[in-house]
């Protein structure tokens, strides 16, 4: 495996700081690299230097909470100028959208008898989610597990979900391209039943990502033709995230060099 493009740092949602991921990847025998926080670029700051040091490639990735159509979609932004104000205001709407939303989702774990206040949620640097509602349930005893959370009361359509404002696929590509980036489609098999697959996949994207996490490489398939019938590129990653997902290793999936070298073509 030359480069894992697809991670998580405790700038959103991982376990590892943005420094202790990279050394983490350059000790796992990796030469290329991407950390996709969601909705955040804060990771880059730390995570620069330190590639530098350990001699990685890192390119810029960002992973994207977008809606189509009322069904949730996650974008991946790859190769994008990391200073453009664009994405830097787009970041700033996705935190007033979490702000707004986690309160909504305490609120209604309320009316579950389940009290969590807004300050106690910790954690995130830059971008505060659901996994971190479900760690303080977990720590608190309300569910014996991040996955019963989910499933129980925080999962898209259940009874404490609340999605925020809407994001919208259009702008995110739009905001992507404008940035001279990538914009990929993320984890195609995680889609909702019924979601409109095939409107989706007329939108404007660059790549989908087809080998993912611990999915087997019979999944990638469907999406790998439909690549090729596009001409769009085909991205990998681990999704790692650490121990709130301790059954994804960092480096369990991810792109070859030329594909890597295709996506990052800003990369110095
Ligand atoms: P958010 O950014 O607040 O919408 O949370 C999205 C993140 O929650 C995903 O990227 C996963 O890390 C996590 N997540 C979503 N669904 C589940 C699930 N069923 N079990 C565990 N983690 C999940
Ligand atoms: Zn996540
Ligand atoms: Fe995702
Ligand atoms: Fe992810």
């Amino acid at each position: 495996m030359f480069a894992d493009i697809h991670t998580h740092s405790t700038a959103s949602d991982g376990s590892l700081s943005p420094s202790a991921l990279v050394n983490l990847a350059k000790e796992k025998g990796l030469s290329g690299f991407s950390i996709t926080d969601h909705d955040t670029t804060l990771a880059y700051q730390e995570a620069i230097p330190a590639a530098q040091k350990v001699g990685l490639k890192l390119g810029v990735g960002i992973e994207f909470s977008c809606v189509f159509e009322e069904n949730d979609v996650h974008l991946l932004g790859y190769d994008f100028d990391l200073h453009s104000p664009g994405i830097a205001a787009l970041c700033h709407r996705h935190q007033n959208r979490r702000a707004h939303r986690n309160a909504q989702i305490i609120e209604k774990l309320r009316d579950h008898n389940i009290d969590i206040a807004l300050d106690e949620i910790e954690g995130a640097e830059g971008s505060i989610g659901r996994p971190h509602i479900a760690e303080l349930m977990l720590k608190k005893g309300y569910v014996g597990s991040i996955k019963e959370a989910f499933n129980r009361y925080l999962g898209e359509g259940k009874s404490c979900y609340a999605r925020g404002d809407v994001l919208t696929v259009d702008e995110t590509i739009e905001t992507l391209h404008q940035a001279h980036g990538k914009a990929f489609i993320a984890h195609p098999q995680l889609l909702s039943h019924g979601f409109p697959i095939h409107k989706l996949l007329e939108m404007p994207f660059d790549g989908i990502e087809c080998w993912y996490g611990n999915l087997s490489s019979k999944s990638a398939e469907k999406w790998e033709r439909i690549a090729r019938e596009k001409n769009w590129l085909m991205s990998g990653g681990s999704d790692f995230h650490g121990s709130i997902k301790p059954d994804i290793a960092l480096g369990s999936q991810g792109v070859t060099e030329e594909i890597f070298n295709q996506i990052f073509e800003h990369l110095s």
